[in-house]
């Protein structure tokens, strides 16, 4: 017995990767040893990110990083920085931008889930472009003189969505802004690998940028890195940090909360309710390390085997499998299944479905389904899921 099933859950097979909502990636049995151990001890938190700092800070090329309870938190704390600065009143004051510039100027065609996070900080999204190739009516998408268009005495900065296809190019939307002398705020929560993404968003002179710690990263579910200019970090840092202190006994790291910018000592900050503990803290720092060095690319070969073994297995059935590899030696295999659903009498939302519903519960990517494609990622396999895996498909494919 598991620790779920003492709990009466049955736990699932995960094949559609690192998502949240089927609680994010595997982490490393040294990520979990260093989140125990990092348990059993106590050290000052603001001191516990001051080491992060420069740990992020070697890893992205940027002044300074934290940790944040994951990307979403990332944005949200990235835009109180904007947002507030080092202005005491408005940190207090956040959500609430009444009376100071809040504006976030962002591609249309950009939107999603994720920038409610900007907008609970306080932020107003101003959107620019068209969404005309989705639409069908064009071929052109955001272009940097909409952004310049929009900017006036009530932009806060500017919000990106990171995507290497991404228009405007990020890098001379950032001149552009800092023409202006507005901020960028990157979201970049996805996009590892490749790992040269953690120095290069940086490097186009991105303002702050965010990512995931429970994805590709694979730290804690709920753990994020927020990095960047430095004293923007360090206001998203004193706008998180737990702030029941005395002025005068205080001693945040210098090199990222400078206490002579400060009139006094903050009140909690509209990220207290977004803390990360030590544990999660030490654990994404140690998965941070692995990742950088490459030590989760030995994986690959296996990952592709089993994709394999699963394509193998479902020969003469009424389904077609594709192999993607992608040849950065970084990057996941994905198996992706085509049902035919004429010859199965049955379609891939019903097959998904039932995959879910049986035993063990079996969730494979939904992102294809009208297109009659299962999504299979190897992240989470071993050689016993799989064969479960394997066979849960045959019964639903037969
Ligand atoms: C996953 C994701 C997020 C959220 O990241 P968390 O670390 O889960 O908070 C934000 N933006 C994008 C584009 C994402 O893919």
């Amino acid at each position: 017995m598991g620790v779920y099933e003492d709990w009466n859950l049955e736990p699932i097979i995960n094949v559609s990767g690192a998502v949240t909502r089927l609680g994010g990636a595997p982490m490393p049995e040294a990520v979990l040893d260093a989140f125990c151990a990092a348990a059993r001890e106590a050290v000052p938190l603001d001191a516990l990110q001051g080491v992060a700092s420069r740990v992020i800070a070697d890893a992205t090329g940027a002044e300074a990083g934290i940790v944040t309870a994951g990307a979403s938190a990332g944005l949200m704390m990235g835009a109180a920085a904007i947002l507030a600065g080092w202005d005491l009143r408005r940190m207090e004051q956040l959500p609430h931008c009444a009376g100071f510039p809040h504006e976030f100027v962002m591609a249309r065609e950009q939107r999603n889930g994720y920038d409610h996070a900007v907008r609970a900080a306080g932020g107003k999204l101003v959107e620019v472009g068209m969404h005309e190739i989705v639409a069908g009516a064009g071929v052109r998408r955001a272009e940097t003189w909409e952004f310049a268009a929009e900017f006036g005495p009530n932009t806060a900065g500017v919000l990106v969505v990171y995507d290497a296809q991404g228009r405007p190019p990020l890098a001379e939307l950032v001149a552009k802004a800092h023409d202006h002398h507005l901020p960028v705020l990157v979201d970049a929560a996805g996009e590892l690998p490749p790992r040269s993404n953690l120095k290069s968003i940086i490097a186009t002179g991105a303002d702050l940028v965010t990512f995931s710690g429970g994805k590709s990263i694979r730290g804690p579910q709920a753990t994020g890195i927020l990095c960047g200019r430095r004293e923007l970090v360090g206001s998203a840092l004193i706008q998180m940090l737990d702030m029941d202190d005395h002025f005068d006994l205080w001693a945040p790291p210098a090199h990222l909360i400078d206490k002579s910018g400060l009139p006094g000592m903050p009140r909690h900050g509209i990220g207290r309710a977004l803390k990360v503990s030590k544990e999660q803290i030490i654990a994404l720092l140690t998965a941070l390390k692995l990742f950088t060095s490459g030590a989760y690319d030995h994986e690959l070969k296996n990952m592709r085997r089993w994709l394999q073994d699963v394509a193998l297995g479902l020969n003469g059935l009424p389904v077609r499998c594709h192999l993607h590899v992608a040849d950065d030696g970084e990057s996941l295999p994905i198996l992706e299944i085509t049902v035919d659903q004429a010859a199965l009498g049955r379609s891939a939302w019903d097959v998904c479905g039932r995959l879910r519903r049986g035993k063990p519960p079996v969730h494979v990517g939904h992102g294809k389904l009208d297109d009659a494609k299962l999504m299979i990622n190897p992240l989470h396999l071993t050689d016993n899921r799989t064969a479960t895996l394997l066979r849960r498909l045959r019964e639903e494919l037969s």
